[in-house]
């Protein structure tokens, strides 16, 4: 039987850099843009492609938000698992276990951030096109343009960084179940499923993307992702 795809979402953070969850702002992925939470845009963008049969969606145990957002439009293709943990990676790999049941070790699971919106279909079909006859799975990724230096804690440049060969790590990324949880439940403190993979000897595919798919880190962000997604500006119907 082919392997089949699935997305997880890890939407179990507060988004410090962007002051969710303090003075009762709402955490990063609850952020209005055009009247739907980021979240629902990163499901949005993910079940688009229609080879992914469920995307899963682990949220903070404590989350009480998102049974508020209207998520109808994706129907039974929407699993949410209440069952993120104190770090990125831990939210991962609990989503991954907790969906156990459903997925089978050979299939393919795309992890996604909740804070990268504007995720293009196009991007996303190619990422799958890329890795789907691939042994070891890959990430989208953008190669670094920009002269690249290493400040000092005083923000004094240090020295200046070859770019050649670098580049910047995006979301989906895509390896296989059984793959993931093992190279996960391995690993020491990571920011991605890759450097997971990467510890197991194993070399991920970069499949390049659009720089589009950027991430949301602070509320000024929240502008150019209601611009690349085409909806009205904050308080403008
Ligand atoms: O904080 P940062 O933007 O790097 O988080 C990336 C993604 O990981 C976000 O979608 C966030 O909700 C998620 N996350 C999580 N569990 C945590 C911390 C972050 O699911 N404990």
């Amino acid at each position: 039987m082919p392997s089949r795809l699935f997305g997880l979402i890890a939407a179990a953070g507060s988004g410090t850099r962007f002051g969710g969850g303090s003075h009762g702002a709402p955490p990063k992925q609850y952020a209005d843009i055009g009247g739907r939470p980021l979240l629902w845009h990163a499901i949005n963008a993910l079940l688009a492609d229609r080879r992914i049969e469920t995307v899963f969606v682990a949220l903070s145990p404590e989350d009480e938000r998102f049974r508020q957002c209207d998520c109808s439009a994706f129907g039974a293709r929407l699993a949410p698992l209440y069952c993120g943990g104190a770090t990125r990676k831990e939210s991962v790999l609990n989503g991954l276990i907790a969906a156990s049941s459903a997925i089978d070790l050979d299939d393919w699971v795309l992890v996604h951030d909740a804070a990268r919106p504007c995720l293009a279909k196009d991007d996303l079909a190619r990422l799958i096109e890329t890795l789907m006859d691939d042994e070891v799975g890959g990430i989208l990724a953008t190669p670094v343009a920009d002269t690249v230096k290493r400040g000092d804690a005083g923000g004094r440049i240090v020295s200046t960084e070859r770019r050649e060969s670098l580049w910047l790590a995006q979301t989906p990324q895509m390896f296989r179940h059984g793959t993931l949880i093992r190279a996960m439940e391995r690993a020491g403190a990571i920011t991605d499923e890759a450097a997971a993979v990467e510890a197991l000897g194993l070399k991920p595919k970069l499949v390049a993307g659009a720089i589009s798919n950027f991430k949301v880190t602070y509320p000024g962000d929240l502008a150019l992702a209601r611009t690349l997604l085409g909806v009205a500006p904050e308080g403008k119907a």
